[in-house]
């Protein structure tokens, strides 16, 4: 056994040992190490001193009880988190999630990815990411607020706009981060710069609400630039109906694809003239509706509920799975390769379970790993971070041809990585390799800190 082989072995055999049960954890880090493999292998230095076990610690989490009344007056408790994962690079920057399977399993392995993908952008943001088990749906407007003061009110204490900037992330949109603005301002100071996504009414940047969805697009369409194609044509299914799957859907409609289906957590829609973007956008940004509502505007298309998108059964090109954690596994991307696809890219956060990842390698369809693909979002947040501290709004142009270029810069790391390290098209490896590489050199000359 080689000695970088012995010295993972070590670090997994602790690692599994010190997070036991935390399977989305668990899972980012074995997905992770096995890829920075030939990085290890020539850079010496970081076994010898052994870096990757302060890299694979977060440097702090912080739990707490998030106490708020629903509309009966009843008093109703949740659980918040902050995971302050890696600084090297600058103030922890990540979003909050609300739903229902928050937990600290998937809060550390929400973080792990920031940082990497952070670091790929080529901004100066550490990795964190936050949030809590509450579930929005169904609440009203009463409630949200209630909820969102009440989380603030403790969070309040362990962020600001040089140290942890939070953003949104699934069941976070401007409407929270707004209230949760609000009560962070009635706490601390006007310090605009301590959240983004904020509303366009107040130091929010235009481009934000489209930056996650848009730039996946671009990076797809640079992969296919390298392939001399294009999206013209291309069919594509994208899960989800949340703010990364519409404006993903917009920009792929926008070049000349054509999109297929898209979903939510009760089903999936498919419409073979291609989905009515302006429909979904009616249904989920004015009613905050269930995609199932799309047959009262479309009703040739097909519903089909507690199913998942990725049992369809119909030609496919791009599968942009834009909803949540492992929703791909196994059978699944096997029906995607029964489809015909030739790339997937990641707009949520490891959509795609270990095994299925594996299976694209072997199939040689082109995977495009969620921190590299979806890093448009944090991006763009960090733009937004510069707007703020300028104190001068930029342009929805200028917001836009910023984040082309980082996303072209990005894809481009990744492969010239890849091919650097003998890995030729393995995005996955680039993109770790690269992000990586950026913060193990940061934290090694910032010495033991
Ligand atoms: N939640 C987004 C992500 O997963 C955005 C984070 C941010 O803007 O800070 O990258």
């Amino acid at each position: 056994m080689t000695q970088v082989q012995g010295y993972l072995d070590q670090l997994v055999a602790h690692i599994e040992k010190q997070n036991s049960g935390q399977e989305e954890y668990l899972q980012a880090i074995h997905e992770f190490l096995p890829t920075i493999y030939p990085y290890l292998e020539s850079h010496p230095e970081i076994v010898e001193r052994n870096v990757l076990a302060l890299l694979l610690e977060p440097e702090r989490l912080i739990k707490f009880r998030v106490p708020w009344q629903d509309d009966q007056g009843k008093w109703q408790v949740n659980t918040g988190f902050r995971v302050q994962y890696n600084s090297a690079l600058g103030p922890y920057k990540g979003g909050l999630r609300f739903h229902p399977t928050v937990n600290e399993s998937i809060m550390k392995f929400l973080a792990f990815e920031q940082i990497f993908k952070n670091s790929l952008t080529g901004l100066p943001i550490g990795g964190g990411k936050g949030g809590s088990d509450f579930d929005p749906k169904g609440k009203s407007d009463a409630e949200i607020m209630s909820f969102c003061q009440s989380f603030m009110t403790e969070l309040h204490k362990y962020i600001g706009p040089n140290t942890d900037i939070p953003a949104g992330d699934i069941g976070v949109g401007a409407r929270e981060i707004g209230y949760l603005f609000g009560q962070y301002k009635r706490l601390a100071q006007y310090d605009a710069g301590v959240l983004t996504g904020k509303p366009l009414a107040y130091w929010g940047s235009l481009g934000r609400t489209e930056a996650t969805g848009y730039g996946l697009v671009y990076f797809v369409r640079e992969l296919l630039k390298d392939m001399k194609d294009s999206f013209k044509g291309k069919r594509v299914l994208v899960s989800g109906s949340g703010n990364v799957a519409i404006y993903a859907m917009e920009k792929v409609i926008q070049l000349g694809g054509i999109v297929l289906a898209c979903s939510d957590s009760n089903g999936y829609v498919y419409d073979e003239n291609g989905i009515d973007l302006d429909v979904v956008k009616q249904i989920k940004e004015q009613q905050r509706g269930r995609i199932s509502e799309y047959l009262t505007y479309k009703p040739t298309a097909v519903y089909e509920e507690n199913h998942s998108i990725w049992e369809l059964s119909t030609a496919v090109d791009i599968a942009l799975p834009c909803a949540t954690q492992n929703e791909i596994n196994l059978e699944l991307a096997k029906n995607l390769a029964k489809n015909g696809v030739q790339i997937v890219a990641e707009g949520a956060n490891m959509p795609t379970t270990l095994e299925a990842v594996h299976f694209y390698e072997e199939q040689g369809i082109l995977y495009c790993p969620g921190k590299a693909a979806n890093a448009g979002g944090v991006a763009v947040s960090a733009l937004e971070m510069s707007q703020n501290a300028q104190r001068l709004p930029w342009s929805k142009e200028e917001v836009d041809d910023k984040l082309e270029e980082i996303m072209t810069h990005i894809y481009e790391t990744c492969r010239d990585t890849a091919s650097k390290y003998g890995m030729e098209q393995n995005f996955l490896a680039g993109a770790n390799i690269a992000g990586v590489e950026k913060v193990i050199t940061a934290m090694m000359s910032q010495g033991l800190v």
